[in-house]
């Protein structure tokens, strides 16, 4: 069975690139009976944070990526001694050299920054000593080709693949031997990984064989970009998973789009139970064109997402939200707004602004929406509805038909007639359903804000 592998480098914020690449190797563990390692690739220690390893895994548990089919976290920096005796093998094989040049010494031998290392030091013999680094002979001759579940097999002719570095003069081994190291002696039958790998692998399937392994099959999944096809980077866009989830988006909503950045479900559906994600989900029908990351349409996701909850988990999804809130929510009485809540947030974030005038001891003050709405007749009519509403049985058919009433004598259609008694009890222009709001609030509060409002 396969066994594929998820190694970030955790020097940042978990991005939703990092995600898309995770689930699909999970995916394609899940549908075989496999098992997906998490490495984390901690060897840059200047660019490492525990804090971003942290987010990772969080990021990953969130997501639902736990249980039999997974393994890990494995740690890249406790394989340090195989790292460093598959770099002694090589040069021990004659596959790799010292080599004591200067990359400015290289540049004015070749006249070119971008032409690579020139071979100067392949036949010189050097022995390990201060200042030199080992560079992997790569063969003269012949092709490396890869298998590429998305691409075919491309072919790489050897003669341009440069002598690379596997360990620098400081004696670190880079990350193209460490990681070939890593993927070799934990098994890894299939390597999916961002495009911008893919350079990376005819190197690394050099690697595999010079160490006598058999090369994994690999698969490049193509760049995310945004509205404006640039690729998506951590300085212009929002990338950072944690901040999506902070929002108020759902794990299920978000892997569900996730999954759809190079790839389809059958028929026209989009959004599919995970269990059909597992079963379609084929790697090498991925797309390699740029997949453009949506955020409306992760949004209108969210939204359809969120609707579909069984009500009781919408109320336990929000109360995390709710705690952030600044006032008390009392849990029975947003059990009531819940339901009207439902339909209507797309982000859980949203439920905050939604509900709080139910929690706060005045409506939130907006002037803009005070000035929207309290003009005339709005005097009249909040001292009509204020009268209208003394002795109604409080429920919301009858707060209505009373409020239509009170129009009706105005000459004034309901949405006209409900705009200053939704400013004067909710703070807001728009919201949740007036009268059922109503209902919840009650006849007390209800009356003491129409009454604040017209003073
Ligand atoms: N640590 C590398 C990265 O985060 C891993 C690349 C790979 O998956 O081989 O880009």
């Amino acid at each position: 069975s396969i066994r594929v592998r998820f190694a970030p480098s955790p020097t940042g914020m978990f991005h939703v690139g990092g995600a898309r690449s995770a689930l699909f190797n999970w995916v394609m563990a899940a549908q075989s009976g496999g098992t997906l390692v998490l490495r984390i690739e901690d060897t840059d220690a200047s660019r490492n944070s525990p804090e971003w390893t942290e987010g990772i895994i969080r990021a990953l548990a969130w997501l639902g990526m736990d249980g039999e089919q997974y393994e890990g976290p494995y740690f890249q920096s406790a394989n340090a001694d195989k790292h460093a005796e598959a770099a002694h093998t090589l040069r021990d094989a004659g596959r790799a050299y010292y080599c004591d040049c200067t990359r400015e010494a290289v540049i004015a031998r070749t006249g070119d920054q971008h032409k690579g290392y020139d071979g100067f030091c392949r036949d010189r013999g050097l022995g390990p000593g201060p200042g030199r680094a080992l560079r992997f002979r790569a063969p003269d001759e012949g092709q490396t080709t890869v298998v590429d579940l998305l691409r075919g097999k491309p072919v790489f002719e050897n003669a341009v693949i440069e002598d690379f570095v596997i360990a620098r003069a400081d004696g670190s081994v880079t990350f193209l031997l460490a990681n070939a190291v890593d993927d070799m002696s934990q098994g890894i039958t299939h390597v999916v990984r961002g495009e911008e790998h893919l350079s990376n692998a005819p190197k690394q399937q050099l690697l595999w064989e010079a160490l006598g392994g058999e090369p994994p099959v690999w698969a490049h999944v193509p760049v995310i970009v945004n509205e404006k096809r640039q690729k998506l980077s951590k300085r212009r866009d929002k990338v950072a998973l944690e901040d999506y989830r902070a929002e108020g988006y759902l794990a299920e909503a978000m892997r569900n789009y996730l999954m759809l950045l190079g790839w389809a479900p059958s028929g026209d559906r989009e959004i599919v139970p995970w269990d059909v994600v597992v079963d379609e989900f084929r790697i090498d029908d991925v797309n390699t064109s740029p997949a453009f990351f949506d955020e409306k349409k992760l949004r209108a996701f969210n939204g359809e997402y969120i609707r579909a909850l069984p009500v009781e988990k919408f109320i336990a999804e929000c109360l995390p939200f709710l705690q952030e809130a600044p006032f008390d929510v009392d849990v029975s009485v947003f059990a009531e707004l819940a339901p009207l809540a439902q339909t209507r947030v797309a982000l859980l974030a949203e439920i905050v602004e939604m509900i709080d005038f139910a929690f706060l001891d005045e409506p939130p003050f907006d002037e803009k929406s005070w000035n929207k709405a309290m003009k005339e007749p709005a005097a009249e009519i909040l001292a009509a509805a204020e009268q209208a509403y003394l002795d109604v049985p409080w429920r919301a058919d009858e707060l209505k038909d009373r409020l239509e009433r009170v129009g009706q004598e105005h000459g004034l259609k309901l949405g006209k007639t409900q705009a200053p008694v939704r400013v004067a009890v909710t703070g807001r222009t728009v919201g949740l359903p007036l009268f059922e709001s109503l209902e919840i609030l009650g006849r007390d509060r209800t009356l003491a804000r129409i009454a604040a409002a017209r003073a």
